[in-house]
């Protein structure tokens, strides 16, 4: 029988890093300030900026940082709700608290994107949102936008896991008033640690600049489009000098080393990880008890791991069992709401203040919805292994209620 593939190991990191990591050990430079320009961490700073064709981008220490100075450069008053769906990652709750703001959960639906009924709803009386593509599925940008720019609220969007992703071929993280991403080594681009904040507004820009830790003059080092001097950007720092705190939630040199060889293999990596999941999708929708819910039609997807749903499993019992029959055929399956103290599951965010929120609609979701790692190194043997262990799980657990008709 072919071995189970190791989705956790991470593919090497470019070999162009090595001589630009061993000429900052030979200089000790590793501080994004101390070069006088075209720090590491600047030149990654303009080429993000440039490849996601948005005028600035400010490299931090994780993409939490990220959306922490985004909530803090929209200068949203103390307590203030800010809007997140009730299926993400438990950093994101997290930040907003961080941020001395209330976070406030929208409801998902069972294809894990926001349901814009509950959004609607929960709008007024929003001082900002955050839209969460969690694991890079994208809710409907065009609702949400007209919405939002309708009441005059500001849009975060956390693309941590949307690398890549276009929505009628935009690139999101784009779309908002910021974009937010990460380089932690479970995304496209892996720095073990790391993200980037990313905006065409130059007051926001300077405010995040200077709270990250560009304390004294070191906002001079951050420059516009083409690295040129920007004077919008410049008259902002000049308003915003020693008025903000310095959070020093700066990116390392050593950091940018890692992820500047990195930025060319996003197209084949997104190519590739979008081939790999439809693969395994396609495989997993012949079965009656497996759904992976489709796209939505504007959205291009990239994706580096596969969720679905499972049907007609009746009980958690029943669910739990699916994820015993695919380990014991080689693939772990989380099962969002299942697994003790999971970070998706919004009942464990307990450090929100008050009451925890019921939320039927996304906690049923979480009930049923499998996540299976997927990297784009993949082929098709390791695909197939994966797709036949998961089909196989579940034929495991419902294939004899159905032969015999219960
Ligand atoms: C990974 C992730 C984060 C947090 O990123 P860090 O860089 O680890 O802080 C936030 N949101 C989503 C959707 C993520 O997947």
């Amino acid at each position: 029988m072919a071995l189970a593939p190791n989705v956790y190991d991470a593919e090497p990191i470019p070999d162009q890093a090595r001589a630009e990591i061993d000429r900052l050990m030979q200089s000790g430079d590793l501080f994004r300030y101390t070069a006088p320009a075209d720090a590491p961490v600047a030149l990654l700073e303009r080429e993000f900026a440039d490849m996601m064709g948005v005028k600035y981008a400010l490299a931090v220490s994780s993409c939490s940082a990220a959306l922490f100075l985004s909530l803090r450069a929209l200068d949203l008053a103390p307590g203030a709700n800010v809007l997140i769906p009730a299926f993400t990652f438990a950093a994101v709750p997290s930040a907003i608290v961080h941020a001395g703001c209330q976070p406030v959960l929208v409801e998902v639906a069972e294809n894990y994107r926001i349901d814009m009924r509950d959004f609607a709803a929960k709008l007024p009386g929003a001082a900002a949102v955050i839209i969460s593509h969690m694991r890079g599925h994208t809710s409907d940008m065009d609702a949400i936008m007209a919405l939002c720019d309708a009441a005059g609220v500001p849009v975060i969007e956390d693309a941590a896991h949307s690398l890549g992703t276009l929505w009628h071929g935009e690139k999101i993280g784009t779309i908002g008033k910021i974009g937010c991403f990460s380089f932690q080594s479970y995304k496209l681009i892996n720095a073990g640690e790391g993200g980037i904040l990313i905006t065409d507004d130059a007051d926001l820009a300077a405010r995040a600049v200077i709270m990250s830790g560009a304390y004294e003059h070191n906002w001079k080092k951050h420059k516009g489009p083409d690295g040129q001097n920007d004077p919008e950007l410049t008259e902002a720092f000049a308003r915003w000098q020693n008025e903000l705190p310095l959070y020093n939630m700066r990116l390392q040199n050593l950091s940018a080393a890692v992820i500047r060889p990195q930025l060319d293999e996003v197209p084949r990596r997104v190519r590739d990880g979008r081939a790999n999941h439809d693969y395994v999708a396609a495989a997993l929708n012949s079965s009656p008890w497996l759904d992976v819910p489709p796209p939505l039609a504007p959205e291009t997807r990239a994706p580096d791991s596969i969720q679905f749903n499972l049907v007609g499993f009746e009980t958690d019992d029943e669910a739990r069992a699916f994820a015993q029959a695919a380990e014991a055929r080689g693939v772990k399956v989380q099962v969002f709401g299942l697994s003790t103290d999971n970070a998706r599951a919004f009942w464990n965010w307990r450090f929100i203040p008050g009451e925890t929120p019921d939320l039927p609609q996304t906690r049923a979701m979480l009930m049923r919805a499998c996540d299976v790692r997927l990297p784009a190194r993949l082929k098709r043997p390791e695909l197939d292994f994966i797709a036949g262990a998961l089909i196989a799980a579940a034929d495991d657990v419902k294939g004899e209620a159905r032969r015999y008709g219960t």
